[in-house]
């Protein structure tokens, strides 16, 4: 058994990476624990808003492929959901600043890794977790190595920042609750994305439904409970289809709309939207699930929870990358607060859930009927609050009042 480390981070993309960081600049010996060499691909748009560029610790410019300081808006409608007002199916905000940076995620992690280990914190491939246990002193982690082999790691504290598809939230479930296997907790929800890449050499000149090729682009016509979406690179259009309405105790509305993106419907929508076939332009496609449900999340323990891993994306947005920052940095700011590492964890947290808590009762309205929600964006006020909050986060009390009003 190696006892050698402070903390032990599974998962070094932005979660894990945030929290490495942090940990390592202060002198505390950290370990990251990755299955993937890195670069490595993960299935993201890489939009990055102002209130993510503000948290990362470091600038990103390097790795910033486009600016964005306008965002369009679409709807089509669909029978029975009301008309929408006079002026057709596309709203275009402008701002001065920038609203989101463009980045392709294999290089963006790669680069928040290197600055991470330039810190001090140390990354180790391994195969995967294999189980987890809390012991005198700190947590024990049993580690599936290279050849079939599983070797133990311990340390004060483990932070699990393995993404939505990884291990830590359900072994965490099973160390918290004693059961025999490893599920995810009650309050875990999840939504699914998939996206493809587009090279712009590949468009027509002129796209079918008049998109510019440099548009950033929000659909809410392909699918009900999400979006689609064009975001565009240096040569390259990510575009993808996402589903991610929270699950609601409601047995009538437990519907389920990411069980509905599918490569399918992500080529009719790439045909419809950029007039190519995904299969005959050879286009790059990948998927991943997103973990919600994180506001309900509750750390317990010395295994804390952080980013897609706590269920953190935002289920309004899908926007996923700031809840990991943000959260990675709790998780170490509560593991040097010392004492009561779940408390100092939870506390540090709170300012986070709640935003998404909000996001949560709002994500149920709108996607209820995004016509409605659609309809605030022609309002020049709610409009600027909807965009300054997606790129900042939420405004103070009064005007979240006002917009919770506006989405009810
Ligand atoms: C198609 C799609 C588009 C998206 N677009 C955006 C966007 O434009 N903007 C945005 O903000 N968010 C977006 N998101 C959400 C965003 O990708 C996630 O919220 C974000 O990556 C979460 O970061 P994380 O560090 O928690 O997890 P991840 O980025 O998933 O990192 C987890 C790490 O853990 C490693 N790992 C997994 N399992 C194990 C294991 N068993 N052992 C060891 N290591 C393991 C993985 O290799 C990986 O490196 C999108 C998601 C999808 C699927």
């Amino acid at each position: 058994m190696f006892e050698g480390y402070d903390v032990l981070i599974v998962g070094a993309g932005p979660a894990g990476c945030a929290a490495a960081y942090d940990l390592a600049r202060v002198g505390k010996r950290v370990l990251l624990l990755d299955k993937r060499s890195f670069p490595r691909h993960k299935a993201c748009a890489c939009g990055l808003t102002r209130k993510t560029m503000g948290a990362l610790r470091y600038s990103v410019e390097p790795v910033v492929e486009r600016v964005c300081r306008e965002i369009v808006l679409q709807i089509a409608e669909r029978p029975g959901a009301g008309a929408l007002a006079d002026k057709g199916r596309e709203v275009r905000v402008k701002t001065r600043n920038p609203i989101c940076a463009m980045a392709v995620r294999e290089r963006f992690d790669d680069f928040c890794l290197k600055q991470t280990l330039a810190q001090g914190a140390e990354l180790r491939k391994i195969e995967g977790i294999v189980a987890l246990r809390e012991v005198a002193g700190g947590v024990e982690v049993d580690v599936a190595v290279g050849d079939g082999g599983v070797e133990t790691l311990k340390a004060p504290v483990v932070i699990g920042a393995d993404g939505s598809n990884g291990q830590m939230r359900r072994l965490a479930s099973q160390l918290e609750n004693g059961s025999p296997s490893a599920q995810d907790p009650e309050w875990y929800a999840r939504g699914f994305a998939l996206e493809a890449i587009v090279p712009y050499a590949a468009l027509p000149t002129k796209l079918p439904e008049g998109d510019g090729p440099l548009d950033l682009v929000f659909d809410f016509s392909p699918i009900v409970g999400g979006y689609g979406w064009l975001f565009p690179k240096g040569d390259h259009i990510n575009i993808g289809v996402g589903g991610f309405v929270p699950r609601t105790d409601n047995a009538a509305n437990n519907d389920r709309p990411h069980e509905r993106v599918t490569r399918t419907l992500l080529n009719l929508y790439t045909m419809q939207k950029l007039g190519v076939d995904l299969a005959a332009v050879g286009a790059h496609v990948t998927g991943q699930y997103l973990g919600l449900g994180g506001h309900a999340y509750v750390p317990r323990g010395r295994v804390l929870l952080v980013g897609d891993a706590a269920g953190l994306v935002d289920p309004l947005t899908g926007e996923g990358i700031h809840s990991a920052l943000v959260s990675g940095q709790a998780a170490a700011a509560a593991v040097l607060e010392g004492g009561d590492v779940a408390a100092a964890y939870a506390r540090e947290l709170a300012g986070l859930q709640e935003t998404l808590a909000f996001s949560h009762r709002a994500a149920r309205s709108f996607y209820a009927t995004p016509e409605r929600g659609f309809k605030v964006m022609r309002t020049p006020i709610l409009r600027s609050l909807v965009l300054k909050t997606y790129a900042d986060g939420l405004p103070h009390t009064k005007l979240l009042a006002r917009l919770a009003k506006a989405v009810a």
